[in-house]
């Protein structure tokens, strides 16, 4: 019989998965489950594109929407089978089962994790309706549709996902306001200078900001008592709103693998093959991983950037492989690259590494106290450093010149494989 290898979770990451299993020479059958509907997309363009296209008839269908998102169906996944709205609900790893919520039990010889992330709600007294996230190609095109020009919107959490989506708000020509418990947006992933840089940035396209504030209550429109109409801020400040953007944050999607004794704590626990602590044969990819990375002190953490599915999927494929064909452990040292990217009004923020673990930031080129107007091109070419003790851990550019993002990318590789090597 040849062997099965189960991946749960239909989008980026289990793509990948079955992509780099038949690369690797995996011959044999290969399912995928999902609970969307869709074929895997590309979830970065739903806070930039998606949501600042023009609606028209011909484009507001959700296959145009889909096919404008879609990865590439490679010919070499053809045979793939896939089993798409139908999530899975349990698992049992003694048995290798895995039980879909229309009753299919499906046993595997390896199992791929790929479940990712679902956005965190906030928990607000009020009505539901105006409510919003931003995490699948139906939560955008439901969000687009009531981004109207002069629209109230309030987007709480001033993370990059939450900054991205109301600069495209404001483009769209809606009255923004971010709401950040914080005192500066982005203070986590940039530190204080650039967060207030980029705070800059969003005033002088008009969108307000609040720090230091979270959102308290939802306030109903006095003639229907399920449409929003204003929210209620911890200082008492009222904003009028017809929208509510709630960025705070994600669950990972582990329910269905409970009752296993797996350390499921803030994603799945992985060793830095990717492999599922004391289960060879179960994988884990993308923003559900919980890896340790020698270069970052080994301390297993989860990275939500778009190159780790790619990774990730490269590593655990290998993995897997090995055990399914008895093969002996395969010791290469997995340490992936973390880079990102965020688009706001213009400026294209490019990083390397993780700014994250730095205990000091320097500006390396250009000046972030530049002034901005409405002409944020001033700071293009900047580029912050961020170090720990003497060690380059993370850079992030404004608008680089590809030669410039080369250049810091490879020092970041540098820094990086010095920590490795010593
Ligand atoms: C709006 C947005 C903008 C982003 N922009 C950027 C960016 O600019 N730059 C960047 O580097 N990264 C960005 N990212 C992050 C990047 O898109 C993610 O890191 C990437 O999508 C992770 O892929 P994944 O396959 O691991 O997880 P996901 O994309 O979350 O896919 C998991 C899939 O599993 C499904 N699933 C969940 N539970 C079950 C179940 N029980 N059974 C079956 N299926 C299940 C989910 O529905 C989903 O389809 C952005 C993400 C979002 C949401």
């Amino acid at each position: 019989m040849p062997s099965h290898v189960v991946i749960v979770g239909g989008s980026m990451g289990g793509l990948r998965a079955a992509e780099q299993l038949i690369a690797n020479k995996f011959d044999g059958i290969i399912t995928i489950v999902g609970d969307e509907q869709h074929m895997p997309y590309n979830r970065p363009p739903l806070s930039k594109d998606v949501l600042a296209a023009e609606r028209d008839e011909q484009n507001s269908t959700l296959d145009h929407w889909h096919s404008s998102v879609a990865f590439r169906q490679r010919k070499s996944i053809a045979d793939v089978q896939w089993k798409l709205g139908t999530p899975a609900v349990s698992s049992d790893l003694d048995s290798k089962t895995v039980t879909l919520a229309d009753g299919e039990v499906l046993h595997y010889d390896g199992l791929v994790v790929a479940t990712g992330l679902r956005p965190r709600r906030l928990d607000l007294p009020g009505p539901k309706s105006g409510r919003h996230v931003i995490r699948t190609l139906d939560d955008a095109i439901g969000l687009r549709g009531e981004l109207e020009p002069g629209n109230r919107v309030v987007v709480v959490g001033g993370g990059f996902i939450g900054c991205e989506t109301a600069a495209t708000a404001r483009t769209l020509g809606c009255e923004v306001h971010i709401v950040e418990p914080l005192a500066v947006p982005m203070i986590r992933p940039l530190g204080e200078e650039f967060g207030n840089t980029l705070r800059r940035v969003h005033e002088a396209f008009g969108v307000h900001v609040h720090t230091g504030v979270s959102v308290e209550r939802a306030v109903a429109c006095g003639d229907d008592s399920r449409r929003l109409s204003a929210v209620i801020l911890s200082d008492g400040t009222r904003l009028d709103a017809d929208v509510l953007i709630e960025s705070v944050g994600s669950h990972p999607n582990v329910e269905w693998l409970d009752g296993n004794g797996l350390d499921l704590g803030n994603g799945v626990l992985c060793d830095n093959h990717l492999r599922v602590e004391s289960r060879p044969d179960v994988v884990a990819v993308g923003d559900i991983a919980r890896f340790p990375d020698p270069a970052t002190g080994n301390i297993p953490r989860r990275i939500e950037h778009w190159c780790i599915p790619t990774d990730t999927a490269k590593r655990a494929a290998v993995s897997l492989i090995h055990h399914l064909n008895g093969a002996g452990e395969d010791t290469t040292v997995f340490s992936p690259l973390p880079s990102f990217w965020s688009d706001q009004f213009g400026l294209r923020l490019q990083g390397y590494g993780s700014p994250g673990d730095a205990d000091h930031v320097s500006v390396l080129e250009g000046d972030l106290s530049n002034p901005i107007d409405d002409d944020p091109s001033a700071l293009d070419g900047t580029v912050v450093g961020y170090y720990r003790g003497s060690q380059l851990v993370g850079v992030v550019m404004i608008s680089p010149a590809p030669a410039s993002a080369r250049k810091y990318r490879d020092a970041i590789e540098t820094s990086r494989a010095a920590v490795l090597t010593s």
